[in-house]
This record gives C-alpha cells, structure tokens and sequence, in this order.
C-alpha cells in the first residue's frame, strides 16, 4: 500500500486487516501513547522540550547550577510524572501479550506506564532508561526514585550515599548512549516481528526512527498510529491519524475476540 503522500492513510478497520495474519507483533511506543495519561509528549506545544529543555550528559557533569536546576525540576514535577495512571491504548497493548500476539513493547518513554498497566516487565524494552529509579554515576548503586524523592526535602543537589558520586535518574541524558541492553533486544525484536505498530512517536530522532525501518527492511509490515505526520508514513503499510488510546482499544478488541 506504501507510495505517495497519503496513499496509506487509512482506518483502524484496515489497520485490523493487516494485522490478522501476524503472529509476531511488536509495539513501538513513543511519548504520545502517554498524553491521554496526562503527561505531556515532548514535541507538541505543552511538551517539555517547549517548557523546559532538559540537560545534556555534559552540563549534568560539569555544571553544579545544572544539576541544582535539575533536581528543582524533579522536586516539582516527579510527583506529577510517577502518579500517573495507565490509559486505555497502554491497557491494549496488555491485552495483545495475554492474547499471545504481543512479542514486545519497544519504548522511548520513561514513565513506566506499560509495566504498570500489567505488561510483562520481560516484554518492555525502554530505549530511554526510567525515571522511577536513580543511580550514581561513579559507583552500582541504585534507588526507587521514590527513597531519593525522600532526600530532596534537604535543599541543593543529592549526592550517593556510598560514595558522595553525582546521581542522577535512570533515563538517558542528551549526549548519553543508549543502554545496550535494551537497544539489543529492540534491534532483535525488530528483526523478527511480522508487524510493527508505532505509537504517538514523532520518529524524528534515531535509533526511534531506525527501528521499524529495520522492521520493514525484513519483511515486517509496518502500521503507524499518531496524530500529525511522520518522517516514516511514506513508508508505512498503513497510516492512521488518531487517538492512540481509542484506535489501540479497537484493534485489540477485535484481535483478541478471535477464536
Ligand atoms: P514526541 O513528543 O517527539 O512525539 C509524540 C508524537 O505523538 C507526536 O507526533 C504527537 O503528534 C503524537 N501524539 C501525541 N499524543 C497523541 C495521542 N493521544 N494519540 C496519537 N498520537 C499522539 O515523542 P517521542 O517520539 O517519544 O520522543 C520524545 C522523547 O522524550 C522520548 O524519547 C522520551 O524519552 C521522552 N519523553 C517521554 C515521555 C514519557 O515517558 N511519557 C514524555 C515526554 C518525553
Ligand atoms: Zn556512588
């Protein structure tokens, strides 16, 4: 179906259609399967990429006004972020791996709303790391973002209680590589999908724009859920231009009522 713009734009009904002969489904999610949960997606108007660019790895490092930014930053909006309830394109996604469709869930988010919803945490692939844990720089140690959260009632920046290293959560900083260990899991559920469905991601940054090109370039088809364009529609089986919560509800509805 892929050609010209717009050729490919069609209904979650279609999107079904395609998805009936597969058996190795992977999900790709980015920010905007998280707005109807209340979190802001990063490159619409209210996300955080226009209200409050977040470091790089090297001003974390070098630059003690950074981290004391930083760390303001997660005493006022942590709360806001952890208390969050999965939604109903998260709750989908539950009900394909329980339908055995599901081979995993491909993530940039950090907010942990799949494992929350009840997707097994063997299945979630979080290219992007999590906020709901903090670890040291210099040293293994890690913590529940929620004890660290505790710490934060002290003024100015916390630092590891083993060895006085700088801290930080568990998400990837601009200018950080990305965890091998998920990325390698990404790749390889790419790799052997028969279809890919990506949800509420711009696909402007690599490797998020990488991966179902990969999909796509093994045989996969390749299903595209999001409410503006992507830089990938062109080469998408199919394209659908909506809510990721209602279409993601349709489409595991009807796959799992199948005998
Ligand atoms: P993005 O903000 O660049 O793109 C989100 C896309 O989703 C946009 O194209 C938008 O039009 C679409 N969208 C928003 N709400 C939608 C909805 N309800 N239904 C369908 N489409 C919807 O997000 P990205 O591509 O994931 O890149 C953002 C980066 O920022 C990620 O790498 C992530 O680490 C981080 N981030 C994470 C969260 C989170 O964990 N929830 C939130 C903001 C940013
Ligand atoms: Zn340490």
């Amino acid at each position: 179906m892929s050609g010209s713009q717009g050729e490919n734009i069609g209904t979650v009904e279609e999107m079904i259609g395609l998805a009936l002969s597969a058996r190795r489904i992977v999900a790709f999610t980015g920010a905007g399967i998280s707005t109807e949960s209340g979190i802001p997606d990063y490159r619409g108007p209210q996300g955080v990429w226009a209200t409050n660019t977040p470091p790089t790895l090297g001003d974390f490092l070098e630059n003690e006004q950074a981290r004391l930014d930083y760390w303001d930053g997660r005493r006022a909006r942590y709360r806001e972020l952890v208390d969050r309830k999965p939604n109903e394109g998260h709750r989908a996604l539950v009900r394909l791996e329980r339908a055995g469709l599901l081979r995993a869930v491909i993530t940039q988010n950090i907010d942990g709303l799949h494992q929350k919803a009840g997707n097994s945490p063997d299945l979630v692939w979080e290219l992007h790391g999590t906020s709901h844990t903090v670890r040291c720089f210099d040293c293994p140690s890690t913590w529940p973002a929620d004890e660290v959260q505790g710490w934060l009632d002290n003024p100015g920046e916390p630092r590891c209680p083993d060895c006085g290293g700088i801290i930080r959560a568990a998400t990837v900083l601009f200018g950080e590589t990305m965890p091998a260990v998920p990325l390698a899991a990404a790749m390889a559920a790419a790799n052997d999908c028969d279809l890919m469905i990506v949800i509420g991601s711009s696909l402007v940054v690599n490797p998020a724009a990488r991966l179902p090109v990969m999909a796509k370039q093994q045989g996969a088809r390749l299903a595209i859920v999001n409410r503006t364009s992507t830089p990938l529609d062109h080469m998408a089986d199919i394209v659908v231009r909506g809510e990721a919560g209602a279409t993601l509800a349709t489409f595991a509805d009807f796959l799992t009522m199948l005998p």
